[in-house]
């Protein structure tokens, strides 16, 4: 049996006439960027977020980007987030102009814990990037509650995390401004780069629309220089098909993880998801721990079943931070991870059979292995 770690053209066979038919309206149409495919898109994610403001814009990465420039932080600022997250979240930090500091993660949940935030805290720190590693809500009321308390800004990087829950609340609902990326992988992608940003503040939603559309609000009113990073009238219709699915699918997902659990829970070698209590997880990846990580990965793409490692390193391990001066010691939850994580298959179009038969798989290797 072949199993792809994910499968986009399943997808986009289950809904083929919906799309095909919302593509054509918008090359009929022939506006391209803006317009009402946009507009109904950002409103449509903003009411079912329960949130007041959504703007579109080109990826994640620029949503992160346009969220800290628009908070004009100061000269030096200090801003802490994961050690053990994707490039963006920490990159845009430096780009904004302010310093990354990292921050070592919670073993059980593999993200941000208030306490060790706290501990990174110093006269400098103005922000803190809080993210939902996998689709596992981060401690999104104890955060909110030290960002107040310090006086920091809370971001929320949710590109992994479209309608993840902590106490009946949506993440990217409890800071001050979160990141959505649409990008196709994720729970909710688009056919190509998209993102956007939520936030309650209106001011702040306003600075940003402008930033992310050279200043202005409409053509030639530049009341600052911002820079071009627009949602594609395309790819927000095809985004507006798509948000009616999203609850299906990550229902589905969370189907799968339960099947995984039943399937390989006591298996002494791996470690399965943990799932902070009173949250809804979304399972945008489902990562196990496993000994002798990279032996199971290899049989099991032996076996024709295709896994993916997020991520082999550890950011604050990486060469881009090696300016940093960090050893691997230094966030020792982090560097223990890179080594053993492994993502398993989890899409909305996987089987049962086939989730049976990854599970299976891993099992079989452990038993040959006897380790
Ligand atoms: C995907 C991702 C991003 C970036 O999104 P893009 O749309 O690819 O720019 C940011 N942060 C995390 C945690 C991600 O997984």
């Amino acid at each position: 049996m072949k199993i792809p770690f994910i499968d986009l053209h399943a997808q986009y066979m289950s809904i083929q006439s919906e799309v095909d038919d919302v593509v054509k309206s918008v090359l009929s149409q022939a506006s391209y960027i803006g317009g009402h495919y946009v507009r109904h898109f950002e409103a449509l994610f903003a009411e079912q977020l329960q949130i007041h403001h959504c703007i579109g814009v080109g990826n994640g990465t620029d949503a992160l980007y346009t969220i800290l420039s628009a908070l004009d932080l100061p000269a030096g600022a200090e801003v802490i987030t994961p050690a053990m997250s994707w490039i963006s979240s920490a990159e845009t930090i430096t780009q904004a102009g302010a310093r990354v500091v990292f921050c070592d993660v919670d073993p059980d949940t593999y993200i941000l814990d208030p306490q060790r935030v706290a501990e990174k805290i110093t006269d400098r720190t103005a922000a803190v990037v809080a993210v939902h590693l996998y689709g596992q809500a981060a401690p999104m009321m104890a955060l909110a509650a030290l960002c107040r308390e310090r006086k920091l800004y809370l971001i929320e990087d949710c590109a992994q995390a479209h309608f993840t829950q902590e106490g009946g609340q949506y993440a990217g609902t409890w800071g001050d401004a979160a990141a959505f990326s649409f990008y196709p992988t994720k729970n909710l992608g688009a056919y190509g780069d998209a993102g956007c940003i939520v936030t309650r503040h209106e001011a702040l939603a306003e600075r940003m629309r402008r930033l992310a559309n050279h200043g202005a609000r409409v053509k030639d009113d530049h009341l600052f220089e911002g820079f071009n990073s627009r949602l594609d009238t395309l790819q927000a219709a095809i985004l507006s098909v798509k948000l009616t699915h999203l609850h299906g699918w990550n229902t589905r997902r969370a189907a799968i993880a339960e099947l995984y659990k039943s399937l390989l829970q006591g298996v002494e070698k791996i470690v399965l998801p943990a799932v902070r209590s009173d949250t809804i997880h979304t399972y945008h990846i489902y990562a196990i721990r496993a000994r002798r990580r990279d032996a199971l990965k290899q049989y099991l793409e032996a076996n024709g079943i295709l896994t993916v490692i997020h991520y082999p390193v550890a950011l604050p391990n990486l060469p881009a931070y090696s300016y940093l001066g960090h050893r691997p010691e230094d966030f020792p939850v982090s560097s223990g991870l890179q080594e053993e994580v492994l993502s398993l298959p989890i899409y909305p179009e996987l089987t049962d059979e086939q989730v049976r038969y990854v599970s299976k798989n891993i099992l079989e290797f452990y038993a040959k292995q006897g380790v």
